[in-house]
């Protein structure tokens, strides 16, 4: 691999997501090159522990073989099936199959989307869909959390409360809302689970009085553990919580479990950890494990059978595009559905209490103010006053900092800012690669200071 000219080809013709592009002209980017278990080796020969599992999604790992063969079979077999004009394909029905019978309540039926932001900006028309289908159009506002991230699709980025999603971009949308984040380090409340709790049913309660009423709100869409906000696992009863707050004031509680879904925080879905029956639920990530791009947009029966019902025959419900339910994809995705199924879960779960506990031990050190985490996905917040919580000067460049040391020690982590760093590695990763990223953080940390 020539990594000069394509370092240069790179900054010439290639459009970064959600990067500066001024600094990727002036920086350039690592090629990485290839990929075995959590090992990533760039165009240089450099070896990194991917301790974030690319973008919280190769939960798998890198080089499966059954995931590699399925999709090769597959695209020898048929590359494409159009599921338009009433064409369907095998492994989509198989996985659409499998995957409703393993997901929560009576989410029977599933939309098969490009990604995680197309999942999103489906679930979102169909409320419009099921709403106007139940006669009441006028149920259009949606409730999210600040510190939320569900993708960069227009009405997505729009329901997403970081603000570079929301700079010159005209969103959110006048029916688009927030509330406040449930988390357990900083909120106004305090850390006790209950008080928390008991602010975020209010604060949905209230935001609805302010929206005009329950009759104007169609739903409140969440992350179970926030991502891409820095990781915040709410309290334990947050969910349930919301759920019944959702279910009382008559609004769809819907969940976005792109992250959270296929074991990343132990079973299958973060929805088990507390029996939620969400209204709707969205996925993609480990889905196919980052090995081709697939979302998904689970439905309960009564949002399906209502739209079906009451939508006149021989109208369509105008919504897909021409890789919906790609056969490729779901091929890769049932293979990687079967790794799931054959220990992997087991093992996150098994090598997550190890990583907790490892990161437990950091909290002792000078820039740790918290650290958090559930099964294989995990946050560390940083401070520069342990007692005050204060966030570090952005002048501090920590985050440049922060990637800069990783990649010299070779590990892979997220900085979300300067002020915590995110790590989901794979499940497949065994309790000494844990102990190895563990140590490598403890490294960069001490050089940061
Ligand atoms: N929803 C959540 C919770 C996410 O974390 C993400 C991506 O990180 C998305 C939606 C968007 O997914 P994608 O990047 O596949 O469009």
């Amino acid at each position: 691999m020539d990594t000069p000219r394509l370092v240069s080809l790179d900054r010439e013709h290639l459009i970064h997501p959600v990067s500066s592009w001024q600094g990727h002209e002036t920086n350039g980017a690592t090629i990485l090159e290839s990929g075995k278990g959590v090992w990533l080796t760039d165009s240089n020969g450099h070896r990194l522990l991917d301790g974030f599992s690319g973008l919280w999604c190769v939960n798998t790992g890198y080089g499966c073989e059954s995931v590699v063969e399925a999709g090769r079979r597959q695209l020898e077999k048929l590359p494409y099936a159009t599921g338009y004009f009433g064409f369907s394909n095998e492994p989509a029905i198989e996985l659409a199959a499998r995957l409703t019978k393993q997901a929560p309540g009576h989410l029977n039926h599933i939309y098969f989307a490009l990604g995680g932001s197309d999942a999103v900006d489906s679930t979102l028309r169909f409320i419009r869909y099921y709403q106007h289908a139940r006669g009441t159009p006028e149920k259009r506002h949606v409730i999210g959390l600040q510190k939320g991230y569900h993708g960069s699709s227009f009405v997505g980025a729009g329901l997403t409360a970081l603000p570079v999603f929301h700079r010159d971009a005209d969103v959110p949308l006048p029916w688009q809302h927030h509330i406040p984040s449930p988390d357990p380090y900083r909120h106004p409340a305090g850390p006790n689970a209950e008080a928390i709790i008991q602010a975020s049913v209010r604060a949905l309660h209230d935001e609805i009085a302010k929206i005009g009423g329950p009759e104007h709100v169609a739903a409140f869409y969440c992350e179970l553990v926030q991502g891409s906000g820095g990781v915040i696992v709410p309290p334990a009863g947050w969910a349930s919580a919301m759920q019944a707050a959702c279910r009382e004031l008559n609004i769809l509680f819907i969940v976005d479990e792109v992250i959270t879904g296929f074991g990343r925080t132990g079973p299958l879905f973060a929805c088990e950890h507390e029996n939620i029956e969400p209204d709707m639920m969205t996925v993609a990530k480990g889905l196919t494990a980052g090995y081709a791009p697939m979302g998904g947009v689970f439905m309960s029966n009564e949002i399906y059978e209502t739209i079906r019902d009451k939508t006149p025959a021989g109208v369509a419900v105008g919504h897909g595009q021409t890789y919906s339910a790609h056969p490729v994809s779901a091929a890769i995705g049932l293979a990687v559905l079967d790794l799931y199924e054959g220990g992997l879960l087991e093992n996150g779960t098994r090598v997550g209490k190890h990583l907790a506990t490892r990161l437990a031990g950091l909290g002792n050190h000078p820039l740790v103010g918290t650290t958090r985490s559930i099964g294989m996905l995990a946050g560390i917040e940083l401070v520069i006053d342990k007692s005050a919580k204060t966030k570090p000067d952005p002048k501090l460049g920590i985050s440049g900092k922060l990637s800069r040391y990783g990649y010299e020690h070779g590990i892979l982590f997220r900085a979300f800012g300067d002020d915590v760093i995110g790590l989901a590695p794979p499940l497949c990763s065994t309790i000494a690669e844990m102990d190895q990223l563990c140590d490598g953080l403890v490294t960069v940390l001490d050089r940061v200071i």
